[in-house]
């Protein structure tokens, strides 16, 4: 019988195992299919605090596990396929093997949305990103795409128009999905054009190595033409992790673990979510390993009032 079952192995599972380590509650990691987490796509990290020069998303990364593993977190790898929270102790299913938790944190994340071309993934890290916060920085005084017609995408090409030259939004529709507000601050930004019923048919150039631009498909027509940028920022929506507690948590719509206003606590006593899996609105490595921290402290209270 584990104290505390955390599952996920990006800053906020890592971070929630070092506070609960460190409270001496042997904190078990479970570490999913992307151990690390979003940030090992990641080159340089610019805006996580502490480092003055920026450090490489994977070495970040590298460095937070071996904290938690040297304040004496044990580490298993592989991804939960089942979990029971009906009852305590919560059941965690792994590799045909049944973990059993006094206290379990779910910090499975979300992962970005991607169109799905295959210069998309070619180019990933050369110019294509999903992350303005993370990426924007590199593109001051350049030109950019942001895909997508939702809140993010808008939120994106805003913050990206204060660093680029030009920012041209491509939307398959005529009409914006984002609120209202958002609507307003974007349509009289002069940095920021539209390309309405459009799609990415290709982002290029695949065989220099970089993006030089895209080739749009009209939706309607079908007509194709092609607009030069420097990089594209895919703004489609995220998936959080969560699909193994559905039925069992209270989540919205799109799949995002419902926690409290004031602690990281659940529908459920006894388990707690931080990071990506629950957030939709900031997804920032600092407050994925803020609310871990959160989590962890709010654990540990638990198993002291049990
Ligand atoms: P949304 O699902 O709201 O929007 C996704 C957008 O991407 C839509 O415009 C959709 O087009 C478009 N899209 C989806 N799939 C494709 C595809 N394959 N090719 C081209 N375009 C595609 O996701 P968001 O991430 O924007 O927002 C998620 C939630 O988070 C929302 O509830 C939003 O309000 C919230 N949010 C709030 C913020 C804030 O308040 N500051 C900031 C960011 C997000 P179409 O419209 O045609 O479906």
């Amino acid at each position: 019988m584990n104290n505390v079952v955390i599952l996920g192995g990006g800053p906020a599972g890592l971070t929630a195992a070092i506070y609960a380590a460190r409270a001496n509650l042997n904190p078990i990691l479970i570490e999913g299919l992307q151990p690390g987490g979003q940030l090992t796509i990641t080159t340089d990290v610019e805006n996580y605090p502490g480092f003055s020069e920026g450090i490489d998303g994977p070495k970040l990364m590298m460095d937070m596990h071996a904290q938690a593993e040297r304040v004496g977190t044990k580490f298993i790898s592989g991804a939960a396929t089942k979990a029971d929270l009906s009852k305590s102790p919560f059941k965690i299913e792994l590799d045909g093997e049944t973990i059993e938790a006094k206290t379990l944190i779910i910090a499975t994340g979300a992962q970005a949305r991607w169109l799905d071309i295959e210069s998309e993934k070619k180019l990933n890290g050369k110019g294509v990103s999903a992350c303005a916060t993370c990426d924007g920085f590199f593109f001051r005084g350049k030109e950019v795409c942001v895909v997508g017609g939702g809140d993010t995408a808008i939120e994106e090409a805003i913050y990206l128009a204060n660093l680029a030259t030009k920012v041209t939004v491509i939307h398959r529709r005529d009409e914006l999905r984002a609120s209202k507000a958002m609507q307003k601050k974007v349509l009289d930004n002069p940095k920021i054009e539209f390309a309405w019923n459009s799609v990415i048919d290709e982002i290029l150039d695949v065989e220099k190595g970089e993006v030089t631009g895209v080739r749009l498909k009209d939706t309607k027509s079908g007509e194709l033409r092609n607009i030069s940028c420097d990089g594209v920022f895919i703004a489609i929506g995220h998936t959080p992790n969560t699909n193994i507690f559905k039925g069992q948590l209270d989540m919205d719509d799109v799949g995002y673990i419902v926690t409290s206003k004031s602690s990281m606590s659940t529908s459920v006593k006894g388990v707690f979510a931080a990071g990506d899996c629950q957030d939709k609105d900031y997804r920032q490595a600092v407050t994925a390993a803020g609310t871990g921290c959160m989590a962890a402290i709010d654990a540990e209270r638990f198993l002291q009032e049990m």
